[in-house]
């Protein structure tokens, strides 16, 4: 009993709305749930600090004259004062990325600034108001009753703020009406208590409303960064703790190494003992795997049977290798599962940053190429990236060469692919996807080579002949069909993409709504600084953004306020495990609820079966793309099945 009421005042000056009836909430989420009540009090704090500054020197002017008038002044002027000084430290704040979390000490001392701030003003009705003239008084009570309504507005992600604010005040003004002890007055406190009455019940449920609304929002973000069958942190996640060691080691020099971790053999105990079986053996390796890791270690699950490490500090291969051999070790002991006893093994792949990678896709990559060969070593094998052994980096540096001759000897080619719209069953728009039709090796599909294009530079002049041709083609379509591009990042962080778009649409004499663009979550969180005013430029244009690959990177949904998306691409892995995997089924449904309530529709990709389809038509989905509603196709192709006879260039290709 002794230190629970201590405890539960703590609570509620933290901002806690549990014992208002708001949600009951974990330690960690209740730090986001401050942050967003405190962003939303912080982006409304200059404007009432203004007005409060405003009140104190208009009241300075009114009480010239009463008898009083010097104390009255030094008063607003220490308002003036304090008020300035909190709207300064505000609009210093909003300068500096708002944090993801807050402490409970941050709401706390909120508090205290709001109490300190509506004492001041206390002091106003119940000091100053009984000696002062009529006029005076009429002054007075109109900056009492506003800064009521304003306190109660300013504050109203936070209840707790807005009674510390509003509290004084209405003391101060019941004081005051005490003091003068006329019939009158006493209506005036009846009014002034029912209005605080009211405005107080609409800041608790609106407040209550919020959080229940950002609670919702952090328990979706986190069950997709989050294996269901394992309770280890996704590929999502693991992508997200391995940028922060990137980030990390740029900062501060800490190396840190990246393990990739792929089972022996596992598909042999699924076909023998069943899936069932198999799932537990993955639980139960993800378990030993965390006991043998350490805490700073992010161990995550990234694939059926592949798991990740970042291993933090690490400076040394040694070091790197030790980590290895530990998690080799979690095999030593065999596995009972329902009876059967298990044994297995792990190959390891390990890439040490910054020695054997510029950033964390090439530091993934190597480990990949470790891993392979760890693969081919047989069971229980750990590697290390060699840059000498890495022939995929050789034909790499061949396919290069080969690229930058591609546009100028016509060898690319666009195909598009058909975009269905689900409530009335019509092709209304195609989205354009690059071919390489190599003289030697055939046709290379964009995966191959578009990430070797944005690393040499070269993606600019790829980018902008994809462009002028898509709108190209899209111009002998009817006027209602929409084309949808791919945007790399490097694309958009480049000064010439805007005129390129302007001159493809000007040719083409395509109207700007009739453009979307797509570009994937990853770049649009590690770029967004630098790749933002082209977005918002070409966003100004007319034309429409997409955010493609959604639930591939990061899946920040706050990322989704930045922009104004007109659609989300549901990746298509998640459409493909969709009726099969819960937890896939489960990002579906969250993403299609997000999206309906940010009003963004919803584009699901991947669809390959009639099931699929209808899966979705049975939701708010907006359109869907795939195999099944239709291949990528040449522009030709697209033109007949438009029902028009195509003058496009391409159609010739
Ligand atoms: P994306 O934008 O997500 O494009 C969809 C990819 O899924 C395409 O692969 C498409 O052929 C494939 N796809 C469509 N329906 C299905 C299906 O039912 N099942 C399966 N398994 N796959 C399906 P593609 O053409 O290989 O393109 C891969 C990625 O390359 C694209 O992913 C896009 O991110 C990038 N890309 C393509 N064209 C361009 C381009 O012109 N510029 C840039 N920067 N990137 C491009
Ligand atoms: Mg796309
Ligand atoms: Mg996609």
């Amino acid at each position: 009993m002794r230190g629970r009421l201590p405890n539960l005042l703590s609570n509620i000056f933290a901002g806690d709305l549990a014992p208002l009836g708001g949600p009951v909430v974990s330690d960690r989420l209740s730090g986001y749930v401050r942050a967003e009540q405190m962003r939303l009090v912080k982006r409304n704090s200059s404007g009432l600090m203004l007005a409060n500054i405003c009140n104190a020197v208009v009241l300075m002017v009114a009480v010239m004259g009463s008898a009083d008038a010097v104390v009255a002044q030094a008063w607003c002027g220490v308002i003036v004062f304090v008020a300035g000084f909190y709207g300064w430290r505000s609009r210093f704040s909003r300068r500096i990325t708002p944090p993801q979390t807050v402490s409970r000490l941050a709401t706390q001392r909120l508090c205290a600034s709001a109490f300190l701030l509506g004492s001041l003003w206390a002091v106003v009705p119940a000091v100053f108001f009984p000696a002062a003239a009529h006029s005076t008084q009429l002054v007075m009570t109109c900056i009492v009753a506003g800064m009521l309504a304003g306190g109660a507005l300013a504050f109203a992600t936070l209840p707790i703020a807005a009674i510390a604010f509003i509290g004084p005040l209405l003391l101060g003004a019941m004081t005051c009406i005490v003091r003068i002890g006329d019939f009158t007055y006493a209506l005036v406190a009846i009014l002034l208590a029912a209005y605080t009455v009211v405005l107080l019940r609409s800041v608790v449920l609106h407040a209550l409303e919020f959080t229940q609304r950002v609670v919702q929002r952090v328990e979706a973000e986190t069950a997709v960064r989050h294996d269901a069958l394992t309770h280890l942190p996704n590929r999502i996640a693991f992508n997200e703790g391995l940028r922060l060691a990137q980030s990390r080691l740029d900062l501060t020099g800490h190396a840190f190494a990246v393990l990739l971790l792929d089972l022996d053999h596992f598909k042999e105990v699924n076909d023998q003992f069943g899936h069932p079986v198999g799932d537990d053996y993955l639980a139960q390796i993800a378990a030993r795997l965390r006991r043998s890791t350490r805490d700073i270690d992010m161990l995550a699950r990234i694939g059926g049977d592949e798991f990740a490490l970042v291993a933090a500090d690490i400076d040394s291969a040694d070091a790197a290798f030790a980590i290895a051999r530990q998690v080799c070790d979690v095999f030593a002991e065999p596995f009972l599962i329902e009876g059967h006893l298990l044994t297995g093994s792990v190959s390891v792949g390990i890439a040490l940053a910054p020695r054997d990678g510029a950033g964390p896709n090439e530091l993934v990559r190597h480990a990949d190429v470790a891993l392979y060969r760890a693969k081919k070593s047989g069971p229980c094998s750990i590697r290390f990236f060699e840059p000498g052994d890495d022939k995929t980096a050789r034909d790499n540096q061949e396919l290069l060469r080969d690229l930058e001759g591609a546009v100028a000897r016509n060898e690319l080619f666009l195909v598009y692919q058909p975009i269905l719209h689900l409530a009335d069953d019509r092709i209304t728009a195609f989205e354009a996807l690059l071919r390489w039709d190599h003289p030697q090796r055939g046709l290379i599909g964009p995966s191959q080579f578009i990430g070797l294009a944005e690393e040499s530079g070269l993606i600019h002049a790829i980018g902008d002949w994809v462009i002028q041709q898509a709108c190209a083609d899209l111009a002998c379509w009817p006027a209602d069909i929409r084309m949808a591009v791919n945007f790399s990042v490097a694309q958009l962080q480049s000064a010439s993409v805007l005129p390129g778009v302007l001159r493809a649409l000007a040719q083409s004499g395509i109207a700007p709504s009739r453009l979307e663009i797509e570009i994937t979550e990853s770049m649009l969180i590690s770029k967004y600084a630098t790749a933002g005013t082209t977005l918002n430029a070409l966003l100004e244009l007319g034309v429409t953004v997409a955010l493609d690959d959604f639930g591939t990177g990061f899946s920040s949904l706050t990322y989704l306020r930045k922009l104004p998306f007109s659609h989300i691409k549901i990746d298509q892995s998640f459409v493909a495990d969709m009726l099969v995997q819960p937890d896939s089924a489960a990002i579906v449904k969250s993403v299609l609820s997000l999206a309906s309530d940010m009003k963004i529709g919803v584009v699901a990709e991947g669809i390959e079966t009639a099931e699929q389809l209808a899966y979705f038509k049975g939701t708010a989905c907006e359109a869907a793309q795939g195999y099944f509603i239709g291949m990528p196709m040449r522009a030709a192709q697209a033109s007949a099945l438009l029902g028009v006879v195509s003058k496009s260039s391409s159609q010739a290709a």
